[in-house]
């Protein structure tokens, strides 16, 4: 029997209409606004252009902050230092990827924690892994939440997470190990990624590679997330080959799957950052 897809739409829809809410409660003369450090690049901009979308309908101002391959660290300070001084401002997210003059770090050292949307600030992520409320990161937290949604239990079961990014796979596991899984981490230099993906009863995958996990990688029945967003040819394929449907018993689509939910998160971690600057 072919596994059920994990349709990302409802679950999204669901997040969003309780932020709504929240967002009808703030009381403030400002507009609520997050700023997107927007880097020359499709991707980057593709991603701009589904947050704004999102957040739109929520009466959320998205503001394109263009950062040109030139930029240099000073520059780049002065741009994100105005922002985290700025009250209407309840948000800033740095959209990958960075122009290659900065250094890889540079944005979860100069976002202030309080405006940390993403949380990928040293606070925010130290936070999160030492299982402190913290604002999670919106991809993995995304991924929590469908698994939430449609009832599949994550206490005691054997999680693998395929990558290690500080977006994605450290926080999954942060907080697979606060959801109670017995969790197992892979990456690049994983000698047989196969033998550890076939131990999962969760598998999860953010590894930026198309297909990369095969029906023979995968236990049969097991739950696979697929983060994957990679643009082939025409076509956005994820990480995890469609054949294995044929042998999970759920699954996340790609397009349509773990998407639509990290948005919403992102719109929820929003109105979050802005109750507590107000609080
Ligand atoms: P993302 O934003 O999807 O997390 P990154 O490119 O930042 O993507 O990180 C990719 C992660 O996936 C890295 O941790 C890397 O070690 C892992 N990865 C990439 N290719 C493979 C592979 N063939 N096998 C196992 N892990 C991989």
């Amino acid at each position: 029997m072919p596994a059920r897809l994990l349709d990302g739409r409802p679950v999204a829809e669901e997040i969003l209409r309780a932020v709504r809410e929240q967002i009808r409660q703030i009381s403030t003369q400002h507009l609520l606004t997050l700023a997107l450090l927007l880097p020359d690049d499709v991707g980057a901009k593709a991603y701009a252009r589904a947050i704004h979308k999102t957040l739109a309908p929520l009466g959320v101002q998205v503001r394109h902050v263009p950062l040109d391959e030139s930029i240099d660290e000073a520059g780049f300070r002065e741009i994100v230092t105005r922002l985290n001084q700025q009250p209407e401002v309840a948000g800033i997210l740095a959209l990958q990827p960075l122009p290659r003059s900065l250094p890889r770090w540079l944005p979860a050292l100069t976002i202030a924690p309080e405006k940390d949307v993403d949380g990928m600030t040293p606070i925010n992520a130290g936070r999160l892994f030492l299982g402190l409320p913290a604002v999670a990161p919106s991809t993995p937290a995304g991924g929590m939440e469908l698994l939430r949604y449609y009832g599949i239990a994550v206490a005691g079961r054997r999680a693998v997470v395929v990558g290690r990014s500080p977006v994605v796979g450290r926080p999954l596991v942060s907080l697979l190990l606060s959801a109670d899984a017995t969790v197992t981490v892979c990456h690049r230099k994983t000698t047989d990624l196969a033998e550890v993906t076939r131990t999962a009863e969760l598998l999860f995958v953010a590894a930026g590679s198309p297909g990369l996990i095969g029906p023979e990688m995968v236990r049969p029945g097991a739950v696979v997330v697929d983060f994957g967003i990679n643009v082939v040819g025409e076509r956005l394929v994820g990480d995890v080959d469609p054949a294995v449907a044929e042998v999970a018993s759920a699954i996340t689509p790609v397009p349509g799957g773990t998407g639509p939910v990290t948005n919403a998160v992102l719109a929820r971690n929003l109105v979050t950052l802005a109750r507590l600057q107000r609080s």
